[in-house]
């Protein structure tokens, strides 16, 4: 018993103060490999509150291990030994949280990455709004108060078709207002097939319920009727609910009733007909062999009452819920008490109103929104940037790693066109110094962080939402990394 509390005490006396750890990672000046002086660096230019803190967690977190019994060697707990570690550690703690990524996934819509990257347009209304004062809420006719409600509605009622929009902080937000305005307490119907969940834990039903909606489930997973809808409606309901089944898409024996007879059902009967469309394109972007993805001005015209989708999925703006259309119902929904706490930002609307105002036109729009763009563009492109890409890479990385061009297909994500192969050519990078998987998880350490995908055991990018002006910067993180796991590499051996 005391001889294990000594031994415990023999390697707490081990480690380093706080103080001798933050001199030997800030000042001291050894010859440090070129990652490991990029690390010095960011660790020098942090704020010193935030390094001091991470060095104390690292330690903390050693006597954590030595008391748990998993570290027991000494000689492996000495500042010298765990210097390297600490510095990595301690940089990456201390980093910016919110980095900026290179998207080699192919996946076009990537919610874990910020989903759409804003049209040029959009980032110069960003900077305007954030670098001064806007009008926001302001009326320019009589310098009194305005309302921040009207500032997208005369667009989207141009590009829509409906009587008016509003908007608030995403699409969930428009839902939970929805429901909340026009059928808290009461009951929606719904069918099966479109009761699903959309990436991390969002799951539509749990946002509908939490309005102190009940939800009347209708039909079956594959297959609902309208007959089905018509025996659930009763003096209760308030709204027949469609959701637009994003992600995911019920294949093969399948029937759903189509919207128009959905609308003339709720109407007949006084009901609203709210269409949770997801995605909520402005353009017919059909693809060859495929289900025409519905717009908006499809929905609307087909009876919604009201239409909800989100601003950064395939519209390709900032995030953001839209609601349009009827303006009676649009005008209820801007007296609900619950709008203060979903409204959105200044920034929102200066990015939302310019990518906007792209689509009035149409051509300008496919050209000038990077969604748009990824979407459309063509296979001969993509092998020609495939091969651009393969050539800064071999330029910049030499002998570290070898290049191939592969035939593969993109993603959409976001939960548009779930099943549509767009076809594309990967630059498969298969590094001659390290493993694969190490290769990948250095490059998560790196500012940008590069990420695409792993298949047949090499990293893969895809040029489809890599686009040409970042290829060099790409190629030169790439270049670092390998050449310090050549040198740790060869550091080893020797
Ligand atoms: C993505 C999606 C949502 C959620 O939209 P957010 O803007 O992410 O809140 C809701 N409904 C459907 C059908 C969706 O596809």
């Amino acid at each position: 018993m005391s001889d294990r509390k000594n031994t415990l005490q023999d390697l707490f006396r081990v480690l380093p103060s706080t103080d001798r750890s933050l001199e030997a990672l800030l000042t001291a000046d050894d010859a440090l490999s070129p990652r490991d002086a990029a690390l010095r660096e960011t660790l020098r230019a942090a704020p010193r509150v935030l390094v001091r803190e991470a060095v104390t967690a690292y330690w903390n977190n050693v006597r954590a291990g030595i008391r748990e019994g998993r570290l027991t060697d000494a000689s492996a707990l000495t500042l010298e030994a765990r210097l390297s570690d600490l510095r990595r550690t301690a940089a990456r703690a201390v980093s910016p949280k919110l980095r900026p990524v290179l998207n080699g996934t192919g996946v076009i819509i990537h919610t874990n990455t910020g989903r759409s990257v804003l049209p040029e347009a959009a980032r110069r209304a960003l900077a305007m709004a954030a670098s001064g004062n806007s009008t926001l809420e302001f009326d320019t006719r009589t310098g009194g108060r305005g309302s921040r409600n009207a500032l997208v509605s005369d667009l989207v009622r141009v590009l829509t078709g409906a009587e008016d929009c509003l908007v608030v902080n995403n699409n969930a937000a428009a839902v939970l207002l929805t429901l909340d305005t026009f059928c808290r307490g009461h009951e929606v119907v719904i069918s099966r097939g479109e009761l699903v969940e959309i990436g991390g834990s969002f799951r539509i039903p749990d946002v509908m319920e939490s309005t102190g909606v009940r939800l009347r489930e209708v039909g079956a997973t594959n297959r609902t009727h309208a007959r089905d809808y018509a025996a659930a409606i009763c003096d209760e309901t308030r709204a027949i609910v469609r959701v637009h089944t994003s992600n995911f898409r019920v294949v093969g024996f399948h029937t759903a009733v189509p919207t128009e007879e959905l609308a003339a059902m709720a109407h007949e009967r006084n009901l609203l007909l709210i269409n949770d469309l997801g995605s909520g394109s402005l353009q017919n972007l059909s693809l060859p062999g495929l289900p025409r993805e519905p717009t908006v001005q499809d929905a609307l015209a087909q009876g919604s009452d009201l239409v909800l989708f989100s601003g950064d999925k395939l519209l390709g703006g900032p995030q953001a819920g839209l609601i349009a259309g009827r303006a009676d119902l649009v005008a209820r929904l801007r007296t609900n008490p619950l709008l203060r706490a979903l409204r959105c930002d200044k920034l929102v609307y200066a990015a939302l109103e310019a990518t906007l105002r792209l689509y009035t036109e149409p051509e300008r729009a496919r050209a000038e929104v990077p969604t748009l763009r990824q979407f459309l563009v063509s296979e001969e492109e993509l092998l020609k940037r495939a091969r651009a890409l393969r050539l800064a890479i071999g330029r910049a990385c030499g002998k570290l790693c070898s290049c191939a061009l592969v035939r593969d297909s993109s993603r959409a994500g976001g939960g548009a066109f779930p099943e549509a192969p767009l076809p594309t050519t990967l630059v498969a990078v298969t590094p001659s110094v390290c493993s694969v998987a190490r290769l990948k998880l250095d490059l998560l350490e790196t500012s940008p962080i590069i990420i695409g995908r792993i298949e047949n055991n090499a990293f893969c990018l895809d040029p489809r939402t890599l686009e040409p002006e970042c290829y060099p910067r790409l190629a030169r993180v790439l270049a670092m990394v390998l050449e310090a796991a050549r040198a740790e590499a060869c550091g080893a051996a020797g």
